[in-house]
């Protein structure tokens, strides 16, 4: 009635979309806010959700993303349409290829507009866009379909292999008006979202018999098997068999990096000669040769534990596909397997052993070289010893050198705690990294950045002063992508495309945002402005010199990038 004494309670869809994330435990949103959905971060932060609000949607979408990985809930990124749902769909694709569970929730402009192609306001038709780029895409047409979309996104994102869910929201549907009890009903709450998926029993006897059989076993943990969280069971499984372990880039601490059967510093041995291998939650994709010749021997048998069935024989046969999720099948694994069954060859450790000690060698060297100027492994080796010293620090890792360096000389000894550039090996994930694993964990984050990686997420140095995250940004500059020393083959006086500025002050963005600013050259003045910026707990920025010659040309993985034999040279 028209003077609402009698009128039934309504509701609309910004109401319905809160209310469906609340009901399934989504707590947290990352996002930008603009036409149409911000009257959606406002009220979600009114109804007790935590918004955060970024300057570049790909960073609130790798922080959605990160949370996901570090929670096994997907974390939501809200994005406004066409420009800023374009800028999310970065994060969401980086995800889906990762395997984080993640939705996007966009904005969009009038359908009848934009499927006519009739100039809408940012009129651009998302949700095709989109599908290519997401493990699933989905649009609301109705607010009281609100309810199951949301519901369906939950499902797809975690279910199955974890990944990206786009779901497309039309401004008329988030305005969109109907009575408070029809709403309520159309709630729909997730039950069992990522069910258990056992694996068939004969798949446990048959890559039991392949490692039984093997001289020279070797496992390799990858990020599915970080993510399953069964913690305990791999690390059982690993120490009752003995056999030699590798840790994929973000499984490193899923077992301590510094455990004895850990043969990291043996890698290349350890790949070439294995002539079994599991493969927990890992992939044989670029990361891993695609698990061919010569990085691998040609008759090595491979078990491989995965909850995606089309993940086996991929890129090479897999002897023993173990079909499940890995916390089910490393459970099944160790009920299984009988004792002294399985044992490696006295003469395979042996080898990798001695191999380990050399390169410890060859590593400790270049850790305590400390040339001047400062280089890579002076610098990480100064960081290595606080981030020891603060074991409940995550450390988010980009660049190319900064990154490949970083990966061995910095051990981890808690799983999930690194968070690199992942599966695509990509640069601009590391502040929404950074501030997706603050805020989920409340514990302090060492962001340690190439000054090329560091760029492309930059801005958000402002949104960690504004939430005041316990963010210490570590730039490893030496003044370019790769190097910073490379010349113009040409006649102007433009710099080389891959030089930055040199001696850029990194340092004094985050003091025109309220945050401490630190200038380092040398490893004892990093060491300090490391260890008082942590135990402060407060945004900081540390602007590290790095000799502009160290470093090379996309670090370790040269092999991939093409170079013309005909062009000019230096
Ligand atoms: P890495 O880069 O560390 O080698 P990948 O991302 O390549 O790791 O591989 C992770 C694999 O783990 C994917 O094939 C994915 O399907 C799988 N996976 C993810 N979560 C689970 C889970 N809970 N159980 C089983 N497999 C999983
Ligand atoms: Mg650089």
């Amino acid at each position: 009635m028209a003077d609402g004494t009698n009128a039934p309670p309504m509701t609309d869809g910004f109401h319905l979309v809160v209310d469906a994330l609340q009901l399934n435990g989504l707590d947290t949103i990352y996002g930008v806010a603009g036409i149409p959905i911000t009257d959606l971060a406002r009220l979600a932060q009114a109804s007790g959700l935590r918004y955060i609000g970024f300057r570049h949607e790909s960073s609130a979408g790798n922080a959605a993303a990160i949370a996901g990985y570090l929670t096994r809930k997907p974390g939501v990124c809200l994005t406004v349409s066409a420009p800023g749902f374009l800028n999310g769909m970065v994060a969401l694709a980086n995800a889906t290829t990762n395997g984080f569970p993640m939705i996007q929730i966009s904005g969009s402009s009038d359908r009848a507009i934009v499927d006519l192609q009739q100039g809408d306001y940012e009129e651009l038709d998302q949700l095709n866009a989109a599908k290519p780029y997401a493990k699933a895409a989905y649009r609301i047409n109705r607010p009281e379909d609100i309810g199951i979309g949301v519901a369906r996104a939950i499902r797809t994102a975690v279910s199955g292999r974890p990944g990206g869910v786009y779901l497309d929201l039309p401004a008329e549907v988030l305005g969109a008006v109907v009575s408070a009890e029809v709403g309520a009903r159309s709630l729909v709450r997730v039950v069992d979202a990522a069910p258990r998926q056992l694996p068939a029993p004969e798949t446990i006897t048959r890559a039991l018999e392949v490692l039984e059989k093997a001289e020279r076993p070797l496992i390799i943990l990858g990020k599915g098997a970080a993510y399953a969280q069964a913690d305990d069971d791999i690390r059982a499984f690993v120490e009752r068999t003995g056999i030699p372990f590798l840790p994929m880039s973000m499984a490193k601490g899923l077992l301590p990096d510094d455990h004895p059967q850990c043969v990291a510093a043996a890698r290349s041995y350890a790949l070439a000669q294995a002539d079994a291998v599991m493969l927990v939650g890992a992939r044989l994709n670029w990361l891993l040769g695609h698990g061919k010749s010569p990085q691998w021997s040609p008759t090595a048998q491979f078990v491989q534990l995965d909850i995606q069935p089309t993940e086996m024989d991929s890129n090479r046969a897999i002897a023993a596909p173990v079909v499940g999720d890995i916390a089910s099948s490393m459970a099944a694994l160790l009920a299984t397997l009988g004792k002294g069954r399985i044992r490696p060859g006295s003469a395979w450790l042996g080898e990798l052993e001695k191999r380990k000690a050399v390169n410890a060698q060859r590593m400790a060297a270049r850790l305590t070289a400390n040339p001047v100027p400062m280089d890579f492994h002076s610098a990480l080796a100064a960081i290595k010893d606080v981030l020891c010293k603060n074991p409940e620090t995550y450390l988010v890792n980009e660049g190319a050198n900064t990154l490949d360096i970083a990966r061995n000389v910095i051990g981890m000894r808690a799983p999930r705690k690194r968070l690199d550039c992942g599966t695509w090996g990509v640069m601009g994930v590391g502040m929404g990294y950074a501030i997706g694993a603050a805020v989920t964990s409340g514990q302090p984050v060492v962001a340690i950045e190439g000054d090329s990686a560091f760029g492309f997420s930059g801005m958000e140095i402002e949104t960690i002063c504004r939430y005041q995250l316990p963010v210490v940004t570590v730039i490893f500059n030496n003044g370019g992508i790769y190097r910073g020393d490379d010349a113009n083959r040409g006649a102007d006086a433009d710099p080389a495309p891959t030089v930055l500025m040199k001696e850029a002050r990194y340092e004094k963005l985050i003091e025109a945002f309220g945050g401490k600013g630190y200038y380092a050259a040398d490893p004892q003045s990093l060491s300090r402005a490391l260890v008082e910026a942590l135990a402060s707990r407060r945004p900081a920025l540390i602007n590290c010199a790095i000799d502009p010659a160290a470093g090379t040309e996309s670090g370790h993985i040269g092999n991939l990038n093409p170079q013309s034999a005909l062009a000019p040279r230096k």
